[in-house]
């Protein structure tokens, strides 16, 4: 009798095939052609499978199992980034300044290697397995937001679930949690309005630069001095532009900046918070703002229940010495539209090694993975989809 364990096994060689196809020939949101065509062929070569395009880039596989059980999601994204690729290796991107560079290659092949597993033995599935290859992770509001409001994707789901893998992890560790995972990628645009002038004279302008330096470092004081330090927020600015040369004071500066939290209630009281700050010193300046807040993607919160099956799942498949109860990241993840929809929990993989070079950063032009952590991907989700699906799981 063949075991997951030898069936994982066989898939190996497939698994890097796939992701290593992907790798060479990135797509960034919603311009996934190739990357859906691809998909689609390899899914429409295993029996039993109903496979469809719920949108123009996404590719939806269903199986229909042969037991009494639940209707499981399971979710891999397949999009690329605006990155220029400085890996070498002979299946580095063949397209310039776009590239596999957070992992969603993996996810791919690993959720392709899933779909084989299954339909080679329907008779042994509970309930009915979607498989959702979603496009546009990277690209606000995403796909799955998409996915979730406009398909009838989520029509029946009683449980989702699905990983991303992880460079900052050992390669085969596994790492889940209950609760608030990921938060929410909220983000702001600023335009200081000032007066310009000579750069001699500046009691006769109001200078952009100086009141836009007083923000940002006042910015600060709202995470440090006004919210509790257990109340987790982050607000970065990322962005400053002013000026064109030496002897000109500006008109205006312009800045671009992140917000990031977890609990809604802060998350709603954040932009007040922040246009308090704005405002003062622009008041106190003679300067006038113009302040753009855009909420993105919700905080991902893991529902308990399947966060500790996921957690059972991931002692029984990898061993408790490849699993690690996992820390809330700051990160922000689409996955959570699903999750507003049905019960489900995220978890990570480790993809990190030495041997492999893959502790660079996600979103790095050295990002790559250690490809061992496919088969840890596909066992666990197999696993997954045979016991989420069971009734009453
Ligand atoms: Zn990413
Ligand atoms: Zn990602």
């Amino acid at each position: 009798m063949t075991t997951t364990q030898d069936r994982v096994s066989e898939l190996t060689e497939q698994l890097l095939k796939w992701r290593r196809h992907l790798h060479m020939n990135p797509e960034v949101g919603f311009q996934e052609h190739k990357t859906a065509a691809f998909i689609e062929a390899e899914l429409n070569s295993m029996p039993g499978l109903t496979v469809t395009r719920p949108t123009e880039t996404s590719v939806l596989a269903v199986l229909r199992g042969g037991q009494p059980g639940r209707t499981l999601l399971l979710r891999a994204d397949i999009d690329a980034l605006p990155i220029h690729e400085e890996n070498q290796f002979e299946f580095a991107s063949q397209t310039p300044g776009v590239m596999h560079a957070c992992g969603h290659d993996g996810h791919t092949a690993i959720l392709l290697g899933v779909a084989r597993l299954l339909s080679a033995h329907p008779e042994e599935v509970p309930g009915e397995i979607r498989m959702i290859f979603q496009h546009a992770e990277e690209v606000g509001p995403g796909g799955a937001e998409e996915l979730v409001m406009q398909t009838e994707l989520m029509n029946g789901v009683d449980v989702v679930t699905g990983l991303h893998l992880n460079s900052q992890l050992p390669a085969g560790v596994v790492a889940v949690k209950p609760g608030a995972f990921m938060a929410a990628p909220d983000m702001i645009e600023l335009t200081i309005q000032g007066r310009g002038g000579h750069g001699a004279h500046p009691e006769e302008t109001v200078d952009p630069i100086a009141v836009g330096a007083q923000v940002v470092a006042n910015l600060q004081h709202v995470v440090s001095r006004q919210v509790a330090a257990q109340d987790a927020l982050v607000i970065s600015i990322t962005s400053f532009h002013s000026g064109t040369t030496h002897n000109v004071i500006p008109d205006t500066a312009e800045m671009m900046g992140t917000v990031r939290t977890f609990d809604p209630a802060l998350r709603q009281k954040a932009p007040q918070l922040i246009e308090r700050v704005v405002k003062g010193i622009c008041e106190a300046h003679g300067a006038t703002y113009d302040l753009r807040y855009q909420f993105g993607y919700r905080p991902l919160i893991n529902t308990d229940w399947v966060a500790e099956q996921l957690r059972e799942i991931a002692l029984e498949t990898v061993g408790p010495e490849h699993y690690q109860d996992a820390k809330p990241t700051m990160g922000g993840e689409d996955f959570s539209a699903y999750l507003e929809k049905a019960p489900g929990a995220y978890f990570n993989v480790g993809a990190g090694s030495e041997e492999a070079d893959s502790h660079w950063p996600h979103h790095h032009p050295r990002f790559t993975i250690d490809e061992r952590s496919l088969e840890t991907g596909v066992r666990m989700l197999h696993a997954a989809a045979l016991r989420l699906t069971l009734p009453g799981a």
